[in-house]
């Protein structure tokens, strides 16, 4: 494997980082490489992972049965109500539907659902094969809504109609189709987008605004539901913390709602004290904004002896970072900065020219960059640049465990919050606690 190449159609999105900022960037934000075996997912997951976290939706995916099954309850976010949306509802199309069409399908499941679980809510999600046949589902998502006078909206997610980010943009799509008409009378408050309260990190930062003064409206999507969704047009402002996945929404909402947005981020405590404070600027909250001065002050002072002291264990060490979107390799950076961690190998699946950008001004010379990268990619680099752990998800964990280099998951299937104060302190406890373990040394003898 230490000889395997990379593609030469991939050349283009891998960057080593020269002195200074080369200012031609490298490709990002395109269609996967055919044949590359990308670690992205399909733009109904995309879709999919956007709008779960409502906790009172039914999400029927019209597709054969392996669709469903490829969300069924692997997300960590965390509800305080509902627990609905832990449940797949499938169409399970077999062949005489491809044959025939699967629209008396659709229509039989919702008919079900409506009538013996009198949803406020549906999506439903067409997937490759619904794409192929071409099922009406508009004509009978919109027959459905008037017959049981439900909102029941289509998400277009076909998985061959382009890469993960197209399946954000449909539900932001979806998520616009349910709020557009609603006119909530205006209160100053603030939505925020793109938390999906993995282990509760959604109420860890509405806690921190709470204290500083600040109303949240509502929450696209963690733990968030029909009734609240329809509030959001009430808000201010909108704080987007996943820019990958919402920011298409939050451009949608500023024209078509007026309603200005920031992007933010709650990982690291510099991020999270400068969105703090940003935020109190962005509502002109001078009130609140010395009170997140205040607060950012006293929480950072309260985690900075168990900090250091970690610290100690991770200075010199190295990282590899392969995460979801731009906006978390970033803070993963500085995170690892403020250790000492150098961070040699960092790429994402949905990034956009600003982000690598900012990747490329803040990494260090040689620091190799890749968008949409594949296992093969992943390991060569990590083994060229010597990492010591690799940040990542569920599909990355297997690939960084067979090569004997520590692992920490950061995607949607983790049982603790890494967001703020509190997740600064799981963060640095689980790099610690992965790198430092002794397993590690077996493996090499092993290996
Ligand atoms: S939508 Fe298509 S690519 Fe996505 S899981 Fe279903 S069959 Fe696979």
């Amino acid at each position: 494997m230490e000889n395997v190449s990379v593609l030469e159609e991939r050349k283009d999105f891998i960057l080593y980082k020269q002195n200074g900022c080369s200012g031609n960037g490298m490709r990002c934000d395109a269609n996967s490489v055919s044949g590359a075996v990308s670690q992205r997912a399909c733009v109904y997951c995309g879709a999919r992972v956007v709008l779960n976290p409502i906790t009172d939706a039914f999400h029927i995916v019209h597709g054969p049965i392996g669709c469903a099954s490829y969300t069924w309850d692997i997300r960590g976010s965390l509800s305080s109500g509902e627990d609905l949306y832990r449940n797949s509802f499938s169409t399970d199309l077999r062949e005489s539907d491809i044959i025939f069409g699967g629209e008396k399908r659709l229509t039989a499941a919702i008919e079900e659902i409506a009538t013996k679980h009198q949803p406020k809510l549906i999506f439903v999600y067409a997937t490759c094969i619904v794409g192929v046949i071409g099922d009406d589902v508009d004509a009978v998502c919109k027959t459905m809504s008037k017959k049981y006078q439900i909102r029941v909206i289509p998400v277009k997610s076909p998985g061959f109609s382009g890469n993960k980010s197209v399946g954000y943009k449909m539900a932001c799509n979806a998520i616009m189709e349910l709020i557009k008409s609603e006119k909530p009378a205006k209160r100053k408050g603030v939505n925020i987008l793109g938390d999906f309260n993995l282990a509760g990190e959604m109420w860890i930062i509405k806690d921190y605004l709470k204290r500083i003064g600040i109303s949240v409206i509502s929450g696209f999507t963690g733990d968030s539901n029909y009734e609240n969704l329809l509030e959001s047009p009430a808000a201010t402002l909108n704080v987007v913390q996943c820019a990958g996945s919402s920011t298409y929404l939050a451009n949608r909402m500023e024209e078509e709602m007026g309603i200005p947005f920031i992007k933010v981020s709650f990982f690291g405590i510099e991020d999270t004290t400068s969105s703090l404070i940003r935020i109190a600027e962005a509502l002109q909250d001078e009130e609140a904004r010395q009170k997140a001065i205040a607060f950012t002050k006293e929480e950072t002072s309260k985690i900075t002896p168990l900090v250091e002291r970690y610290k100690k264990n991770l200075t010199g060490k190295k990282a590899a970072i392969y995460v979801g979107g731009g906006f978390k390799a970033i803070s993963l950076i500085r995170q690892f900065d403020f250790l000492g961690v150098e961070t040699v190998v960092v790429g994402t699946q949905t990034g956009k020219k600003e982000d690598y950008d900012i990747i490329e001004s803040l990494v260090s010379k040689d620091t190799v960059i890749l968008d949409d990268a594949n296992p093969a990619e992943l390991e060569k680099f990590m083994k060229e640049k010597q990492a010591d752990i690799l940040v990542g998800g569920v599909k990355e964990r297997p690939l960084a465990y067979k090569l004997g280099i520590a692992f920490c998951d950061h995607n949607h299937e983790r049982k603790h919050p890494l967001s703020g104060f509190d997740g600064m302190i799981n963060f640095v406890k689980e790099i610690n606690g992965s790198i430092n373990n002794p397993v590690w040394k077996y493996m090499e003898e092993s290996l």
